[in-house]
């Protein structure tokens, strides 16, 4: 039997479900739905932030000269590479090319419909079958269908977390979230803290320390190791603001113009029906096993939870092992068991010391992860070099924050790379 099954968003992840899904027109059909007018999803630079002029919220999360933080090498699908005349950490105008290349490489096109918004998805329950009607709106019309299965491809860098901090009702300088950065120029002569130390708060803080007067890297975990500009301190995680400065958990305090919340980001899938019964606490989204399936409508899946990894890699294989689950090859244990592995999972990042926010936090928990995805869906991991190149970039980065960017790296073989 052939299953219809909706891609809800044309980003990387999307994109990957479609490639793999189309591949098997003997047992799928699917349809992908994207609101934008194209595909790439946050890679999809505007220099305009909050709304677009038809009143439409901006997705992207990019900003104008952002470098990707991982290696072409790393990045690319399986079986589709980034060119080899660019550098190993690309323009980000190079990874939405790549994407808009993955997708008529593959002719992804004819299965997308663009400018189409997903508002609402909801189970039907028929028989011992669960279907499922999406509601889509398509230029101003509004259209219902029923599918087999929907796979939720839809992001997580579109809404940001923005932190309560005490004072910042009176705080009279700027607080912006990174989210609506886009380039360090204006904040020439400001004094700017940027408040986390994640990629963003990294790579953020020493671009706008080309401009600015002075950058503070403010944050709670261990000092990084590295050297930076002469302009930029690290200090301690953010306590209070007052009129003009911010007072770090130190008790330092020091005047500040400007607050940039590099302070990431939440899940939020608004078209979701209470009948899905998906819950996020605490930025941990539930019942999903493995971080993909929901482990009562074991038709409803959803790509690219997972943080601090190597997203398309990981994408890949998360889309393998849907399929798998889908053509019946790799059958799901009962939901009482898997219920039980979403909560033994999660148990031991807390045992671990891990916050609750962090339930869908990968870093090397990723590698045997995959393996897990593979040998459970049949398929082949992710190479060993992949995971060689992406540890060495993660401990080069933190020792020398400012240069990482200028190395350039080829893969040579199946568990080696060279930097060149
Ligand atoms: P997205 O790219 O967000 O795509 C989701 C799509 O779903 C969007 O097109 C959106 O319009 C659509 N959508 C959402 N809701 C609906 C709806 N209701 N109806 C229809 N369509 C909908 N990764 C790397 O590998 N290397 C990097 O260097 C790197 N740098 C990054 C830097 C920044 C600033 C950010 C924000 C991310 C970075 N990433 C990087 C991670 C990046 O998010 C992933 O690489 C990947 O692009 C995520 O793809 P996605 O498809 O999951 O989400």
């Amino acid at each position: 039997m052939r299953l219809r099954v909706a891609v809800i968003g044309g980003g990387a992840a999307g994109l990957c479900a479609l490639r793999h899904l189309s591949a098997r027109p003997d047992r799928f059909e699917p349809v992908g739905m994207e609101q934008q007018a194209g595909v790439g999803g946050t890679w999809r630079y505007t220099d305009l932030v909050g709304t677009y002029p038809d009143g439409t919220p901006v997705q992207s999360s990019m900003y104008k000269n952002l470098r990707t933080n991982l290696p072409k090498e790393v990045m690319a699908f399986p079986g589709f590479p980034f060119p080899e005349e660019l550098p190993s950490f690309m323009h980000h105008t190079d990874v939405q090319n790549y994407l808009e290349r993955y997708c008529s490489h593959y002719g992804l096109e004819r299965y997308l419909l663009f400018n189409t918004k997903v508002q609402q998805v909801t189970p039907l329950r028929r028989d011992s079958k669960t279907e499922w009607n999406v509601t889509y709106c398509t230029n101003g019309k509004q259209h219902c269908e029923i599918f087999d299965a929907v796979m939720v491809c839809n992001g997580h860098y579109e809404v940001p977390l923005i932190p309560n901090i005490e004072g910042q009702d009176v705080f009279q300088g700027q607080i912006i979230h990174s989210h609506d950065y886009r380039s360090p120029e204006a904040f020439s002569g400001k004094r700017v803290a940027c408040l986390g130390a994640a990629p963003s708060g990294q790579d953020i803080s020493l671009e706008i320390a080309t401009c600015a007067q002075q950058v503070i890297l403010s944050h709670n975990k261990p000092r990084l190791p590295t050297v930076l500009p002469e302009n930029v301190n690290q200090k301690t995680g953010i306590k209070q603001l007052t009129h003009n400065t911010v007072v770090f958990n130190n008790g330092d305090e020091e005047p500040v113009d400007v607050i940039m919340l590099c302070t990431g980001y939440r899940y939020s899938f608004p078209f979701l029906s209470a009948e899905c019964a998906v819950t996020i606490e605490e930025e941990r989204v539930t019942p999903l096993y493995k971080h993909i399936i929901h482990s009562r409508l074991q038709t409803l899946s959803f790509i690219g939870i997972c943080k601090i990894i190597c997203p398309f890699p990981l994408f890949d294989n998360q889309v393998r092992f849907v399929l798998a689950t889908l053509d019946g090859s790799c059958p799901l244990p009962p939901a009482a068991d898997m219920e039980a592995d979403i909560e033994r999972d999660f148990r031991q990042r807390l045992a671990e010391g891990l916050p609750a926010r962090h339930a869908h936090t990968m870093g090397s928990r990723q590698w045997a992860y995959n393996d897990m995805l593979a040998s459970m869906g049949n398929f082949q991991s992710i190479p060993r070099a992949i995971q060689n190149l992406y540890d060495e970039v993660h401990r080069i980065r933190v020792l020398d924050l400012p240069n990482y960017k200028n190395r350039r790296y080829k893969i040579t073989g199946e568990e080696g790379f060279q930097e060149l």
